[in-house]
């Protein structure tokens, strides 16, 4: 089955990543959010993201203009029902997952395939609250999504293969890598990842090194670009959090464990970059450490 036209539900700093790079392959998208000033904003950065691409030589103002035309935004969600692939990146809670599918699947078309970007909750209980388990599964793209090459493609328990395929398609037609990954708890990227910043915060409580000294450590010692506190910082300690808990609670594995500490500072609201302090402080010229 050939992609050509594609919704994406939820247009906050994911759904606006997924619009504008499926725009600039070419594919008509329909973004959909439940807040108007949401999609103002992700249409404000679309474009300003574009225009940094064109000042860098990058893309030209033409492919701009197209790929700009290319995206509309509705607050209806059933405008979506006719088209080829829906992509469902709002909020992560299953609750509201599970009601986006509610209200789109009687406005589908049979040969629809239902995607989500979750980063965590499972595409198999997604998929079989749906009428289309075989056409259902996980499109897991990076943050932020016009720069990160990778998007991870999850199979459910039921996913065909034709869906795998398109689903495949688009990923190559957007230029960027897939990497195939059955559907365990937090996928491929997360499961690596998480243990290692998690594993991070541990070397940090037990006072094996400073916040400076493991980042330096494994920007130089392992040829990391961030350090995996800056990273943690990055992503946001609450989804960091999270996504140790659903290692904790779906592997069943005391290695898994959240450090004690990273729980301390999602107490504190100190969550990294986007409240402004977490392993660093961000509030002056320069990130200072906290500890
Ligand atoms: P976000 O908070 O920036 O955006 C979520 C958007 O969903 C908001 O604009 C909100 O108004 C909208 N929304 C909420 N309920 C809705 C509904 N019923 N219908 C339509 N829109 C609705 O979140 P985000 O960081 O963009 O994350 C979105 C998804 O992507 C989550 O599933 C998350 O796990 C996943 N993800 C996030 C990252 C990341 O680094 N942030 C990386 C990969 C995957």
């Amino acid at each position: 089955m050939e992609i050509r036209t594609i919704g994406v539900v939820g247009a906050g700093q994911m759904g606006n990543g997924i619009a504008h790079v499926l725009a600039q392959a070419g594919y008509e998208v329909l973004l959909n959010d439940i807040s108007q000033e949401s999609l103002d904003q992700a249409m404000a950065t679309i474009t300003q993201n574009l225009d940094r691409q064109v000042s860098k030589g990058k893309t030209s103002g033409s492919d701009r203009d197209a790929a700009l035309a290319r995206i509309s935004t509705t607050l209806t969600l059933t405008d979506l029902g006719p088209l080829d692939l829906i992509i469902e990146a709002a909020t992560e809670r299953e609750t509201v997952k599970t009601a986006i599918f509610e209200d789109l699947l009687p406005h589908l078309g049979k040969d629809t395939i239902l995607t989500s970007n979750t980063s965590s909750i499972s595409i198999t209980r997604l998929a079989s609250r749906t009428d289309r388990p075989e056409r259902f599964m996980g499109f897991h793209f990076m943050n932020p999504v016009p720069v990160m090459q990778l998007v991870e493609l999850i199979r459910g328990i039921a996913t065909d293969e034709p869906t795998y395929k398109a689903c495949l398609s688009v990923v190559e037609r957007l230029g960027k890598q897939a990497a195939p990954a059955e559907d365990f708890p937090a996928f491929i990227v997360n499961r690596i990842l998480m243990p290692m910043i998690n594993e991070a915060v541990y070397t940090l409580y037990e006072g094996v090194g400073s916040v400076k000294s493991i980042d330096t450590s494994l920007k130089l010692g392992a040829n990391h670009p961030m350090g995996p506190l800056e990273l943690a910082d990055f992503i946001g300690l609450d989804t960091c959090l999270a996504i140790m808990n659903v290692l904790h609670d779906g592997l069943a594995d005391t290695k898994y464990r959240p450090c004690p500490l990273l729980t301390k500072y999602v107490e504190a609201g100190w969550l990294g970059q986007k409240t402004g302090r977490g392993f660093y402080d961000y509030r002056g010229e320069v990130p200072v450490p906290t500890r």
